[in-house]
């Protein structure tokens, strides 16, 4: 049922939670999570009229109801405290928007996540900066191939002790690095092609932007050092 995208956001998620699905659609992710037995109880939350009403008749029709709530809201106004949610899940947006999701939540909403599984389709360095700036440590990460777009994956956890990160580790993600999996190297020597191109572009340019050379030439010299 899952795509491989989605399947691989499923795939972080520990068993025995309480989930909220955030920006769920169709809520697939919700679903599964509940019909496998990974999730005790989920939320999805959608802004949206049309997709929430949809999976709500979906829900009622798997005989779900009583396991999964879908509630219309924006962003993490759906949760309540007493919903015990230990687990957010946010996939298929932006960097810019799930920052943002996050920046406006309430302590209250946020009282007892202890979980963040945050799916960017850009903008992942954002991601990780609201991470670290929010006292929660990256623990995993993953990425995947699908449709020729790559998604990285994020699984981060509250703590006590904020580790900062390097901006390589901003910019391609620090378990990532490590893993350094065959989809990531064909990734980032992708990025480095291009970069390396618009440097060469610019630096032949009339007007030269010093300034942007600068800034792609030290993303370059990250990428080949992980690489
Ligand atoms: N999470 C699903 C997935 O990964 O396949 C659906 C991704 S879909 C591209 C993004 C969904 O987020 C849309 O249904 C949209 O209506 C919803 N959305 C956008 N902003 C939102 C917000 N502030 N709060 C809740 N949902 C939001």
């Amino acid at each position: 049922l899952l795509s491989k995208r989605l399947q691989a956001v499923y795939q972080m998620v520990d068993e025995n939670t309480r989930v909220a699905d955030i920006g769920s659609d169709h809520a697939y992710l919700p679903v599964e999570l509940i019909e496998e037995n990974i999730a005790n109880y989920a939320i999805a939350g959608e802004v949206a009229v049309g997709p929430m009403s949809r999976s709500k008749k979906d829900v009622e029709k798997f005989g779900l109801s009583k396991k999964i709530d879908v509630r219309l809201g924006d962003g993490l106004a759906v949760i309540k405290e007493a919903d015990r949610i230990d687990t957010v899940t946010i996939a298929g947006m932006g960097g810019i928007l799930i920052q943002s999701i996050l920046t406006r939540a309430t302590l209250e909403q946020l009282s007892n996540v202890k979980t963040l599984i945050l799916q960017p389709n850009i903008g992942e360095p954002l991601v990780r900066h609201w991470l670290v700036d929010n006292s929660f440590v990256i623990v995993d990460e993953d990425i995947v191939e699908e449709d020729h777009h790559v998604y990285e994956i994020i699984k981060a956890e509250k703590t006590n002790n904020i580790a900062n990160l390097t901006e390589p580790e901003f910019l391609m993600g620090p378990i990532l690095m490590q893993k350094k999996t065959p989809t990531f190297v064909s990734k980032w020597q992708h990025k480095l092609n291009s970069y390396q191109k618009a440097v060469s572009n610019m630096q032949n340019a009339k007007q030269i932007d010093q300034t942007k050379i600068d800034v792609m030439k030290q993303y370059i010299k990250y990428i080949e050092e992980i690489l």
